[in-house]
């Protein structure tokens, strides 16, 4: 495994686990268990994806030291504001039955995310967290955010994928000394992202599967990610990807796959506001 330093020293690992939809709880702690068999250290969760619970129950199960993995989970904007944000974060800390989260992140760029910022801060400053950050954050917000606060958020995670490379929100990222993660490796699968022929003619040369290609380029640009599957033989697979290196023209070749813009959702669009915003995940 290769990691990625934070700004403040935390190491990352640079390929995680992602656990969107993975809501049944006997079948999360499994994928867990089985993450952790394949070497995966890193597990993305969020309150909003309603496994929580059974992320941490598999993990304090699993017998290896605390400091040997680390968690990711995130705030939903139903609890952005100062005291809010206090109080989801501890009963996240009560679902995953941990004395301290690894990374949290702002899932949203919705609601009172300045005050929810100011409360991140200080439980980063209490210990309780190891690294802080945001998550779909446009430039503009980052930025803003960035210049108007103690502490810069350390990780913003962003759809990232062959199809929507976000080469201007990686550059002001990287201004800002802010770390990219890539949600959504794989396109969630879609726009038949796996059969795309300059993927499988490069797949076939180096006798690798596409979604190995496509995490190996993620890799080569620096992203870090954090890809899903419920597939033990594919959580492998997507763990070997460190002994094989694309060359600067299929690099190139995949970067001529950018259509620039999202087909999975829109974070500039009022309604995409408007929808997220109507979400509630508690009464
Ligand atoms: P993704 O990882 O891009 O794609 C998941 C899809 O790819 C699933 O259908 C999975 O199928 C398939 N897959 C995985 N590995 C494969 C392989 N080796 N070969 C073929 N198919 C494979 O999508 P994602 O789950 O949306 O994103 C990853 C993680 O990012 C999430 O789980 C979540 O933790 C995080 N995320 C964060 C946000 C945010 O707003 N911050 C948004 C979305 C996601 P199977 O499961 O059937 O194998």
């Amino acid at each position: 495994m290769q990691y990625i330093t934070l700004c403040n020293g935390v190491e990352l690992p640079m390929i995680g686990y992602g656990t969107f939809m993975i809501k049944d709880s006997a079948l999360c702690e499994k994928c867990v268990t089985d993450a952790l068999e394949t070497g995966c250290r890193l597990f993305d969760t969020a309150a909003s994806y309603e496994n929580e619970a059974a992320i941490g129950r598999a993990l304090r199960s699993s017998g290896l030291p605390r400091k040997e993995w680390s968690v990711t989970t995130k705030l939903w904007i139903q609890d952005a504001g100062y005291d809010d944000t206090l109080r989801a974060f501890e009963h996240s800390m009560d679902a995953v039955g941990l004395d301290y989260i690894d990374l949290y992140l702002i899932h949203q760029p919705f609601g009172d995310y300045y005050g929810a910022w100011r409360a991140m801060e200080r439980l980063y400053h209490e210990g309780a967290v190891r690294a802080i950050g945001v998550s779909n954050f446009p430039p503009e917000r980052l930025v803003d955010l960035c210049m108007n606060q103690e502490i810069k958020p350390m990780v913003n995670q962003i759809e990232i994928h062959p199809f929507f490379q976000q080469n201007t929100a990686l550059r002001v990222m990287e201004d800002y000394g802010v770390i990219p993660q890539a949600w959504g490796p794989f396109s969630e699968g879609q726009c038949n992202i796996f059969r795309q022929k300059i993927l499988t003619k490069i797949a076939e040369k180096h006798r690798k599967t596409t979604a190995q290609v496509i995490l190996r380029w993620h890799l080569q640009r620096g992203i870090p990610t954090i890809p899903k599957t419920v597939h033990k033989e594919r959580m492998l697979e997507n763990m070997d990807v460190f002994d094989f290196e694309l060359t600067a023209k299929e690099m190139e070749s995949i970067a001529g796959m950018d259509i620039g813009h999202s087909e999975i959702i829109d974070h500039h669009c009022f309604c995409t506001a408007r929808q997220l915003n109507s979400v509630k995940i508690h009464g």
